[in-house]
């Protein structure tokens, strides 16, 4: 029987981590507490699924063996079995919290319990836990079927064996991890977000229209989108929360969100996933 991996979280994020670990093999549990998530999830996967065919990085008839191998569930028990949980849900404090400290009780003692987050410190995270050694950070990037990193993140706690035994997953996925240390943001969102938020500043102040802002990234660094079209393909919210994480744990303000993140959050222009952010989809 092959091992079983259960994904908590069916969106952007949930849905490619599952789709990288049913491609290699593995049996995965999709959880979310959204039914029309779980069925977007798995539209999703096929979705990407069939555009790996077109391109010639897959067969054809392997795309339903891959997608017989995920199953959705709406409860986190259903984790229970998994020799590996890993979290994908939304990126708030509270929730993580609540959701460690139930799978805590739900999944057996022995099984490593991996978090997504972008900012959230995973010492506290494995604190809510009685076996922060194994609580770890598996920061996926996005979209996960095609980035290679896995930022892994090493909480206080976190013991080698742990660390030994994710980055092997990691690379039993095709990709490649680095280990990190924790610290709000960790390396990838503690350098990427400033850089978003400093290019919404350059938007509000009138430096430049969204497309100049973003073409001069392109062009001038080499970057292959700019950072505002990043921003809507990241979730603004999710920006919004990963600069709060950054802002509260440093104490600098060089890392405030700006109002004008701010507003588009609250007006529910959060990017590509509600089709407007900074662009229309
Ligand atoms: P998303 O909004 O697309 O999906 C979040 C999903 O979590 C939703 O489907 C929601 O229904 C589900 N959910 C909420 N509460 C739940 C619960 N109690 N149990 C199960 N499911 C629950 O968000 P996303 O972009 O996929 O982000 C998920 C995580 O990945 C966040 O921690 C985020 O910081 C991290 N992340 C995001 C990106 C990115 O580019 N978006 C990149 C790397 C890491």
């Amino acid at each position: 029987m092959a091992e079983r991996v259960a994904v908590i979280g069916a969106g952007q994020m949930g849905n490619g981590i599952a789709h990288v670990f049913a491609q290699s093999g593995f049996d995965v549990t999709m959880i979310d507490v959204s039914a029309d998530a779980l069925q977007r999830g798995r539209d999703t996967i096929a979705a990407n699924l069939d555009r790996q065919i077109k391109k010639g990085t897959l067969q054809a008839q392997d795309k339903e063996t891959i997608l017989g191998r995920v199953t959705t569930e709406s409860r986190l028990e259903a984790a229970a079995g998994a020799t590996l949980v890993i979290e994908a849900a939304t990126e708030n404090r509270d929730l993580k919290f609540k959701i460690f400290s139930d799978l805590d009780a739900a999944v057996s003692p022995g099984v490593i319990l991996a978090t997504n987050t972008s900012s959230i410190s995973i010492t506290e995270i494995a604190a809510r836990t009685k076996r922060p050694d194994r609580v770890i950070g598996m920061h996926f990037m996005n979209p996960v079927p095609v980035m290679q990193l896995v930022e892994i993140i090493r909480g206080l706690a976190t013991s080698d064996d742990t660390t030994r035994r994710v980055v092997e997953l990691a690379k039993a996925v095709g990709k490649t991890p680095v280990e990190v240390q924790d610290y709000p943001g960790f390396v990838a969102n503690r350098i990427l977000m400033p850089m978003i938020n400093e290019a919404i500043y350059c938007l509000m102040e009138g430096v430049g229209t969204a497309e100049a802002i973003d073409t001069v990234m392109k062009l001038g660094m080499n970057h292959p989108m700019g950072p505002l079209a990043l921003a809507d393909l990241i979730g603004l919210d999710t920006c919004q929360a990963i600069l709060e994480v950054l802002h509260d744990g440093l104490g600098d303000p060089k890392y405030r969100p700006c109002p004008l993140l701010r507003k588009y959050v609250a007006a529910g222009w959060l990017g590509r996933k509600t089709k407007r952010g900074f662009y229309a989809y």
